[in-house]
């Protein structure tokens, strides 16, 4: 009796102690589980933290980059290249003409200084390529109606031969500034623009564009190059 007691005693111990170690060993998986997504939470919103505090949704240091020349910020910003553009947290800069009408001209070398001239049908709306403030510029033989743009970046973008000029003063960044033409010394509609950064240094505008174009992050506007888009 005594044996076969133990042995009904000690039979179901194993059984049990078996489901014991599985639920210990479950709870501990359970809660090494839990602490890896808590870690991979608080990474992500340390991650994403900087971007969603940015009140402007600008480059976070692009003014502040202007005035030194460390190269490791963009370096490391730019080694996120894989990364799709809607991860990449607003860029503050904006196509200045409808996606289907840039991406035809974007190769011609402009006249005797760096710009570009991109040929589109008049009527065509164009936009502020960032944020600033846009002052109307009218040359009869040169510019037409224009509209000069001093951005929040720091540059001054130029903008010619419009038919309609429709915003001044503060705008935002992607808003409509007027309407293509062929004003002023044009031979046919098209949109001319050129950046100026700093003050008389103009650049040329293509990188720009065509990162835009693609929805890619820009280059910041002083690493545009100044010369080899003119004959
Ligand atoms: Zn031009």
């Amino acid at each position: 009796m005594t044996d076969h007691g133990d042995e009904e005693t000690s039979a179901p111990a194993t059984p049990d102690g078996d489901a014991d170690r599985i639920r210990w060993n479950w709870n501990r998986m359970c809660s090494l589980v839990l602490s890896a997504l808590l870690a991979v939470v608080a990474l992500v919103a340390v991650g994403t933290s900087p971007a969603a505090a940015d009140p402007d949704g600008k480059y976070p240091t692009l003014s502040a980059h202007h005035h030194d020349d460390d190269d490791d910020y963009y370096d490391d910003y730019y080694d996120d290249d894989d990364a799709p553009p809607s991860e990449r947290g607003p860029t503050g800069y904006s196509l200045v003409l409808p996606k289907g009408a840039i991406e035809s001209s974007l190769t011609a070398p402009h006249h005797d200084y760096p710009a570009i001239d991109i040929a589109v049908a008049a009527g065509t709306p164009f936009y502020a390529v960032t944020s600033g403030t846009a002052t109307r510029l009218y040359q009869a033989g040169g510019c037409g109606n224009g509209v000069t743009l001093r951005g929040d970046d720091g540059a001054k973008y130029t903008y010619c031969h419009a038919t309609r000029i429709s915003a001044v003063g503060r705008v935002a960044n992607g808003q409509r500034l007027g309407l293509t033409g062929s004003t002023g010394d044009a031979t046919g509609p098209h949109l001319h623009l050129q950046i100026a950064y700093p003050a008389s240094t103009l650049r040329c505008p293509k990188a720009l564009l065509v990162a835009l174009s693609k929805g890619t992050a820009p280059p910041p506007v002083e690493r545009l190059p100044t010369s080899g888009c003119s004959y």
